[in-house]
């Protein structure tokens, strides 16, 4: 069932409070936290009416339904953020369109975004994500590889390195997750400390865990069930 739209809106209003809380607990303002919308699975509609309210972007997964809802005008005047694996032959469809393709997990991808972006002449935004638990079913990089990736966006004219993407391990401990948003937080102070210096992004924490991540630093929490409540997949889709 859909929520209604005074329904997503107290649910923003309690995350706002959550988020807060949390940035100060650790020193943090909490204007430095930006609220991502992730609305795979999600309604024209619902994210219509969800635009209008206290969240900062969207967040999207799947490249058919974000042409569904840019065609549709969905997103309001807000920022839309790819969030989702991005498979080299939809990448011509994103690039773009989207003001940030945070999952960048390979050299392949980067190269085949730089090259879309240069057909377009235009500079995109990007997010390296790492696979931080070094889960062999999830993608992204290695911590070890980061830096030579770094190296070659920061080389590359078209693209602009924005800083780091990373999901956690699910179902692990509070304690255990919030260490990987540590090292998370570490390898995005890195990049700054190495002249990085368009990396102003830590894009990190979801339903579950958004405030041990802010406390770890996070720039960006993407959050869709504890706006839109839970997912229904279709019987075609796979969840991702
Ligand atoms: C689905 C998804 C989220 C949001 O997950 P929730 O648990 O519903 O908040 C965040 N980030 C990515 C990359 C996702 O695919």
């Amino acid at each position: 069932m859909e929520v209604t739209k005074e329904q997503m809106a107290a649910n923003i209003e309690k995350i706002r409070q959550r988020i807060e809380k949390a940035a100060l607990s650790s020193g943090r303002d909490p204007k430095n936290v930006r609220l991502c919308a992730v609305c795979k699975t999600r309604t024209v509609q619902e994210v219509m009416a969800s635009a209008g309210l206290d969240i900062d972007l969207f967040g999207e997964n799947r490249e058919q339904e974000l042409r569904e809802k840019l065609s549709a005008g969905a997103y309001l005047q807000k920022p839309c953020h790819f969030i989702g694996h991005l498979q080299t032959n939809k990448v011509n469809k994103v690039v773009g369109k989207v003001a940030m393709i945070e999952s960048v997990g390979s050299l392949h991808l980067l190269e085949k975004i730089e090259e879309a972006s240069r057909r377009l002449d235009i500079v995109q935004d990007i997010l390296l994500e790492i696979n931080i638990g070094m889960e062999a079913s999830k993608s992204g990089i290695s911590p070890a590889e980061l830096w030579p990736l770094a190296e070659r966006a920061e080389n590359s004219p078209h693209l602009r390195l924005r800083g780091l993407m990373a999901i956690p391990p699910a179902g692990a401990q509070p304690d255990e997750t919030r260490a990987f948003f540590a090292r998370m937080r570490e390898l995005f102070l890195s990049l700054g400390e190495k002249g990085y210096k368009n990396a102003d992004t830590l894009s990190m924490g979801m339903s579950g865990d958004f405030e041990l991540a802010v406390m770890e630093g996070a720039t960006i929490v993407r959050l869709g069930t504890a706006i839109y409540g839970p997912r229904n997949y279709g019987p075609a889709e796979s969840k991702q």
